[in-house]
Order: structure tokens, then sequence, then C-alpha cells
């Protein structure tokens, strides 16, 4: 058999390696660093944390706790890793990440079955591999990339505005509708008197903002501008762009608003919606104070901040199939942060799932999916469902499908169905769990 080569000795790339070789399988593992580095790492170690040392919460209520429970049910190797190089945080599991790095080295060295190869992959000719580069793959390889998949399906920044809980909404306060009442009305609209939307741009203007990483060079794309950057133009231009009122008539005046806050679906279940146009730089606690202003939103839990950072990653869904094989050629995969998965412990976890369907795809097995009720599962689907704006996802529980109950009580509900959904499901599978 074949050996498999996984190109990227991060997150991802390191658990696909560790699981495919305990289960028995050959494994080459290339990494660039240190010969050729990335601009946000700083060392040749594997598994090199590039910013914080968090791997977030631990606590099992919150969806980076349960995410991590799920991982532990599968046996997931870094995640014992981090567990060893633990620091105190609180509820954080945040590491040492030396310790972490050196270990995960060590785990990868005594493993007879893997071969560390340093040196930059170019291209995707190898009959079994996994591309697990993250987002700060080489250029040449993001070229190969390119030449296999066309040029408008690889990005390389995100722009992500912040998403909220559908649930969370206060729906009195906002009409659904589709401009123009074209097509179905699958939009949840906040109408802005005059008042309103201008202390909304004051607010903007002012409120603090996360200052970008060196090689993150402000570049801003004009159709998808950061939206304190379109403040910056004047007071009407958001008005005459993602807030425009234009065929959108509030029940309750009977008229069009003088602007319109849009929210998109972004989860199959309808329970995720992010604001149109709010890419943002804007600090966490000041994306919390925007949401105060906004109508129906005060309340609103944000499942997902907005962001824009360097990142390369795939537009998934129609690219690559249910275990992240190419549509286009069997055997090359790809894993991680490239799939639009974010976060350290969701492109561990990718690693996790990519290793599996790995083994089943040599094995001659269909590819395994994760029960939608749990986080996996909940990734999974998200980097296959078709979305006309493709943009990364962190683990949250608005992936997961809805469940019935009092609201404080809905994410113990959650945590609860996604750990014995998982139990049942792990019943059933054939693979090892190491
Ligand atoms: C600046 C920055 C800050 C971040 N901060 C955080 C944070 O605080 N918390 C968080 O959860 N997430 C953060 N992220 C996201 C985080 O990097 C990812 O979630 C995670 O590291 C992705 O894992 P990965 O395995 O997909 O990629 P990586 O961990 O980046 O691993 C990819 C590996 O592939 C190697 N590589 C690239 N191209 C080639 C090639 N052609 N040949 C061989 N090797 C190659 C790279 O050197 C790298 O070692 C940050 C990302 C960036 C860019």
């Amino acid at each position: 058999m074949n050996k498999i080569v996984v190109v990227g000795g991060g997150l991802a790339g390191c658990e696909t390696a560790l699981q495919l070789a305990s289960r028995g399988l050959q494994v080459e593992l290339v990494e660039m660093r240190p010969g050729r580095m990335t601009p946000a790492h700083r060392t040749g170690s594997l598994a090199e944390l590039v910013c914080s040392n968090s791997l977030k919460s631990d606590n099992a209520e919150t969806a980076s706790g349960l995410l991590k429970r799920e991982l532990r049910m599968l046996g997931c190797r870094l995640l014992e890793i981090a567990s060893e190089s633990r620091v105190p945080a609180g509820h954080a599991l945040a590491v040492d990440r030396e310790i972490f790095s050196r270990k995960v080295g060590e785990a990868v060295a005594e493993e007879s079955l893997i071969k560390l190869s340093h040196r930059e992959q170019t291209d995707l000719d190898i009959p079994v591999v996994v591309i697990a580069t993250g987002p700060l793959t080489s250029d040449l390889l993001s070229s190969a990339v390119i030449e296999h998949f066309g040029k408008d399906n690889l990005f390389f920044y995100d722009a992500i505005s912040m998403s909220i809980a559908v649930d969370s909404m206060d729906h009195s306060k906002v009409f659904k509708a589709s401009r123009y009442g074209k097509g179905d009305p699958d939009y949840w609209n906040v109408p802005l008197d005059r008042d309103k939307y201008l202390a909304l741009l004051e607010y903007i203007r002012t409120a603090s903002k996360k200052a970008g990483h060196d090689f993150e060079d402000g570049r801003c794309f004009e159709a998808c501008l950061p939206v304190e950057v379109s403040v910056s133009r004047g007071d009407d231009v958001l008005r005459y762009g993602p807030l425009k009122p234009r065929g959108l008539v509030d029940p309750i005046t009977g008229k069009e608003p003088y602007a319109v806050i849009q929210l998109r679906q972004e989860s199959i279940e309808g329970t995720i919606a992010g604001l149109v146009g709010f890419q943002t730089k804007m600090t966490m606690s000041a994306q919390k104070g925007l949401m105060a202003l906004i109508p129906g939103l005060e309340n609103a839990e944000i499942v997902r901040f907005g962001a824009i950072h360097r990142n390369t990653f795939l537009d998934s869904p129609g690219l690559l199939d249910s275990r992240q094989m190419s549509i286009k050629r069997d055997g090359l995969f790809f894993s991680g942060q490239i799939t639009g998965v974010e976060g350290y412990v969701e492109s561990i976890a990718h690693g996790l799932l990519t290793a599996i369907n790995v083994l089943k795809y040599i094995e001659g097995h269909p590819p395994v999916i994760f029960p939608s009720e749990t986080l996996l599962g909940g990734l999974q689907a998200h980097l296959v469902s078709k979305s006309s704006n493709f943009q990364p996802m962190n683990a949250n529980f608005g992936i997961l499908p809805p469940v019935k109950g009092k609201r404080r009580e809905r994410k113990a509900m959650k945590v609860e169905r996604s750990l014995t959904s998982l139990i049942s499901f792990l019943d059933k599978q054939s693979f090892d769990i190491p």
C-alpha cells in the first residue's frame, strides 16, 4: 500500500498523522519550516500555536468545552497532549506553547510509522495526500491548489460579519422579507430611522478596533469592505450599500425605512443569522456594544464575532465531498483551517475526522458522517452546505439543530443530546479508538 503524505505539520496535520499511524498506516509528514517560514510562525517546531496559548474553554457547558468532550471520546491525541501541557487559566485549556509543541514533536518522533520530512510541498501530485497547510499556506502550493480548483475558489482573507443566534433576536422589532417581495422572505430586516442610523455610524467611528498583524497589510476588497471603512467614506455609504432600504417595506409603518440592517440565514437549521455588511475589525466588546444599539438585537447572543484576517481557505462546498476529498480527484484530501473550520481546537478536530475518512477511503468504505447533533457533525455539515458567501466556522451551539425548552436550559440540552448521540453512533462504528 502507498504511504499517505500529510502536508503541513500544524495542528490538523499532526493529529491526522498520529491518528493514521496509530491505525497501522505509513505516513510521511511534510513540514516546510524552518527552511521556509510563514509570516506568523516563529519556530521550526511542529504544532506551533501562532498566537494565543489558549485552546478556549474546557467547561462542558460551552461549545468549545463540548467539542473537547467529543474529541476525548474519540481519543484525540493533540488534546491529550494539550492537557499534559496545561497551565492554570480557570476554565480555559491554556497550554505552555513550547511544551505543547515539543510533546507533539516527541509523539511524532516516537511513532515508527511516521517519517517527518522538512521541505516545502509545491504540488498535489501524490496518490493519497492530505493538504493541511493552514491559513498561511505557501504561495507555490496555493498556486497548485488554484490550478486544481480555479482561481475563484481559494480565498486569502476572510472578512467575517458577526453572527447571532436567531432565537435570541426580538422578533417583534424585525420583519422577514425579501427585497421587492421577490422570492421567499429569506432575510430578517431591522428598520432604522435617521437618528438610530446616525447613532450607529457615530458608534462605529469611535469604537475600538483590533490592530492587524504586520503581514496583514490592511488591504481591503471593495466588494467586502470592513463596516468602519464604509462609514469613514461618508454618512450615506452604508445606506446606499448593504443597509439600503429599497424594496423593503416595514409592515408596521407601511413605508421603506431610512436604512435597513439585513440578517441572512447561515446554518441549515436556521438557528444562526449573520448581519449583512458588518465585517469588522472592532474588538469583541465593541461588537457587543454595537448590538445593544440595534433594535431587536439588544440582547442578541453573538455566536461568532466579526473579523478580518489573512486566511487561506477553500470555498469548500461544491469542491470537496463530505470527507473533504476533492470531487475532481480521488485521494486528494484537505484538512484543518484550509477547509473552512476556524480555530485551534476545530483544526485539531478536523485533523482527526480526516484521518478516519482517509482510513475509510483506503479500506474502500463510505465516508463517516458524524451525527448532526454533535459539533463534529455540525462542522462537517458546514463544509458541504451550499452558500453564496461561504465563510469559516468555529464550534458554536448555533450549528446544532434547535432544541425545544427554556432558553437558559437549551445549551445544556444540546450538550446532553450531543454526547448521547455520539455514544450510540460510536457503538455502531468499526474504526478503532486509540
Ligand atoms: C496570525 C494568526 C493568529 C491566529 N490566532 C489564533 C488564536 O489565537 N486562536 C485560535 O484558535 N486560532 C488562531 N488562528 C488560527 C489558527 O492558526 C488555526 O486555527 C490553526 O493553527 C490551524 O491549524 P492548521 O493545522 O489548519 O494550520 P497550521 O497550524 O497553520 O499548520 C499548517 C502548517 O503547514 C505548513 N505549511 C504551509 N505551507 C506548506 C507547504 N507548501 N509545504 C509544507 N508545509 C507547509 C505551515 O508551516 C504550518 O506548520 C490564528 C491564525 C493566524 C494566521
